[in-house]
């Protein structure tokens, strides 16, 4: 994997285990040569995993809209920053360069990024892994409500399954190797939207 693509907040949370992790999934996207892809904000999380990746000596690639940039929310720091005119533009860039999606504990913004990813490999726009970075059970509810979707039809056990949910960097990396894309023909195919 070329460059991997973090999702988290703009806070930091109430709870250091929050910011511990940020830093380590920085620093380990660093030490294996990883090209880390994210919001180009120095705010909360975000700023956290770009600092500490930097501080590895790995690069860091910030995609901000400008208005946000106007507001001083640039990193200071980057390799590069893109900056675009939408959020949907940083969406759709940050998805065109990473090979892979993780979310750390976030709010609104967070949740909807990593399920963009996991709606886009659902329909086959693009075949990489998403992930979320279960911090502390941070996400068991989100988890179990995805179980509730299973159940009540709206989402399918394979494609539920294909969400790799890691309560460790460590965990997250080992099943990210392993991954094999959802092969279902079901939806849509790449391309036709
Ligand atoms: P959230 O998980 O709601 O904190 O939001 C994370 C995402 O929303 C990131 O893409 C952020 O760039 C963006 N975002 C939302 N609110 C802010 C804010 N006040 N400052 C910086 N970025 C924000």
């Amino acid at each position: 994997m070329k460059r991997l693509c973090v999702f988290c907040g703009s806070s930091h949370g109430n709870s250091p285990a929050f910011t511990a992790a940020a830093r380590e999934l920085g620093e380990a996207i660093a030490a294996r040569g990883i090209e880390l892809v994210y919001g180009g904000s120095h705010v909360g999380l975000m700023g956290v995993v770009a600092d500490a990746a930097l501080a590895r000596g790995g690069k860091v690639i910030g995609v901000l809209p400008r208005f946000m940039a106007d507001k001083e929310l640039a990193h200071p720091k980057l390799t590069q920053l893109h900056l675009v005119e939408t959020m949907h533009e940083r969406k759709q860039l940050m998805a065109e360069l990473a090979e892979g999606f993780v979310a750390l504990p976030g709010g609104f913004g967070t949740i909807e990024e990593i399920f963009e990813a996991v709606t886009w490999a659902q329909l086959h726009l693009h075949e990489f892994p998403c992930g979320v970075l279960n911090v502390d059970g941070y996400y068991d509810s989100l988890v179990e409500f995805l179980r509730v979707s299973v159940a009540k039809g709206f989402v399918r056990q394979k494609q539920f399954e294909s969400v790799i949910v890691a309560s460790s960097v460590d965990e997250m990396f080992r099943r990210f190797a392993t991954f094999k894309p959802e092969k279902s023909e079901k939806w849509i195919l790449k391309g036709k939207i």
